[in-house]
């Protein structure tokens, strides 16, 4: 049957709902064109309906219960009845609920969305239409646009052997809709994911171990916030094995059975839940990106740095391409897909530049290079490090944390030899690297400061409030500048 063929010409045709496409489509919009976004479930993908939302409203009942658990130190006398499972569950939608109602809102006013699935295909003129199928077996019609741009996301990996039932061994699709915790859990994978659900269910009572292949835990952050994350674990009493590799799993009456080699030795662990957290991939197949041959070998797009394919008029965004799979990533380069059709000269996306944020306890933001991607690019003598403890910082002693804040730059400027120059001790911030409360937050001065390529004399030349978890930013661009205040 062929598909209905409307007459119609868009300027963009978005496939998929989620923050890439949907930031394509508000930009696309904001820019006078005129949009289609496809998406066949809801609109606001991974992030508002598995993944980012949903994760952040139970790790903020996890906050809670990790200041309860302090409540002693605090001087408060409070105990834990447990968790209402309803109540969390009727939170967690909430919080999804309300945000999907405004999206929904904001779609239908900017674009002329088509539920379905969405497919592309090259039309008998050479360019390149989406045939949509909806859900229910409706008719397929044909959606056409000058320009495409695929955004279907990303689906979680799974480990080659290990069935995931999805009830004994979940991957986070599943994980996310408990409404009461496990009692053992073995978490496979220690980036942002598997060190987020540790965070979850450690707090609500459960027995967790951290199982990783690598030698520290959130790998791709600086050693110093891989070194402090598992200490902190530690000391909370999360089980966690680096250099861990998972050789199989077995579930049985409802227990699994894991088979673990730990540094060549074999160990045995059991659980309640398994979550396999490692990594994502992307979500290509079937979508007719294979036919037009924009694929690599993993499955990604292949895509210039502005997003656009070999294909004319093809573009791609966000989890689709071998870029980092955060959803602010595919925000800002949606908006770069949307600014480009629309004829502006917007750069590509600074990755380097981007903010990564997990949102465990305590809480871990970067921004930059690392300390060793600095002196691999720098070499040793041009790079130089200062890092600044909570310790020292008044709202941290309060906040209970030892986190830190490490600032990464260049050794020193030299004189421009302009009247009046003198030295400074430090040269722009190459990366910040924050560990403790808030610090997903406070991420936001640090990427100020990379992305302009500060030195830290200038920042530390800003008032920051006090008291105030932020002012041990400027405390710390004061110690590198050579300007230490309270700490040393
Ligand atoms: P990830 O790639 O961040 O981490 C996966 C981890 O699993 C790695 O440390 C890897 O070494 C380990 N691993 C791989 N195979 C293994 C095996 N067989 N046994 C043990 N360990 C193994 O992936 P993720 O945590 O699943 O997250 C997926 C994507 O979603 C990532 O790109 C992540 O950045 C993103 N995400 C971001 C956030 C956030 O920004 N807060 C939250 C969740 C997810």
């Amino acid at each position: 049957m062929s598909a209905q063929r409307s007459d119609h010409l868009h300027d963009i045709v978005v496939v998929g709902g989620g923050p890439g496409g949907y930031a394509v489509a508000f930009r696309a919009a904001a820019r006078g064109l005129d949009v289609a976004l496809v998406e066949e479930a809801e609109v606001g993908g991974t992030c508002l309906h598995r993944g980012c939302i949903p994760s952040k409203s139970i790790l903020h009942v996890a906050e809670v219960l990790e200041e309860l658990h302090r409540a002693e130190v605090l001087g408060l006398k409070l105990t834990f009845d447990g968790i209402d499972g309803e109540g969390l569950d009727a939170f967690r939608r909430g919080v999804i609920d309300g945000l999907h109602k405004g999206l929904e809102f904001l779609v239908g006013k900017r674009t002329t969305l088509h539920r379905g699935r969405g497919r592309l295909v090259r039309s008998d003129d050479g360019t390149i239409e989406v045939e949509v199928t909806p859900a229910d077996g409706g008719e397929v019609t044909t959606v056409r646009g000058r320009h495409t741009v695929l955004a279907t996301g990303s689906t979680p990996r799974t480990i080659p052997g290990i069935d995931i039932d999805g009830e004994v061994v979940q991957t986070s699709d599943q994980a996310l809709w408990f409404t009461q915790p496990p009692e053992r859990a073995v978490v496979i994978g220690a980036g942002a994911i598997g060190m987020e659900f540790a965070s979850m269910w450690h707090p609500m009572g459960s027995h967790v171990t951290v199982v990783e292949a690598l030698d520290r835990v959130l790998p791709l952050e600086d050693e110093a916030s891989s070194t402090a994350l598992a200490k902190a674990y530690r000391r909370r009493g999360i089980d966690v094995r680096t250099s861990a590799k998972v050789l199989g799993v077995t579930v049985e009456q409802g227990v699994a059975h894991l088979d673990i080699e730990v540094d060549g030795a074999a160990q045995r662990l059991e659980a309640d839940r398994v979550l396999v957290a490692i990594g994502r991939g992307p979500n290509t197949a079937d979508t007719g990106a294979a036919e037009l041959g924009v694929l690599d070998e993993r499955g990604f797009v292949v895509t210039d740095d502005l997003g656009a394919t070999a294909v004319d008029g093809l573009w791609a965004v966000g989890d689709v391409r071998p870029t980092l799979a955060l959803a602010h990533a595919a925000f800002a380069e949606g908006f770069v897909v949307a600014d480009r059709i629309a004829g502006e000269d917007t750069p590509a996306v600074d990755h380097v530049h981007t903010p990564r944020v997990t949102y465990c306890h305590p809480e871990v933001a970067s921004v930059g290079l690392t300390e060793a991607e600095a002196r691999e690019q720098h070499g040793d003598d041009a790079v130089a490090v200062t890092t600044y403890s909570l310790k020292a910082n008044a709202k941290g002693i309060i906040a209970g944390s030892d986190g830190f804040v490490k600032v990464v730059h260049l050794a020193g400027v030299v004189p421009t030899g302009a009247p009046g120059a003198v030295p400074s001790p430090g040269g722009p911030v190459l990366g910040v690297h924050l560990v403790g409360p808030h610090a997903t937050d406070l991420i936001g001065e640090a990427t100020l400061a990379t992305a302009w390529e500060a030195v830290p004399a200038e920042l530390a030349a800003i008032t920051h409030a006090h008291p105030s978890l932020y002012e041990a930013m400027g405390e710390a661009f004061q110690a590198a500048a050579g300007l230490p205040f309270h700490g040393h």
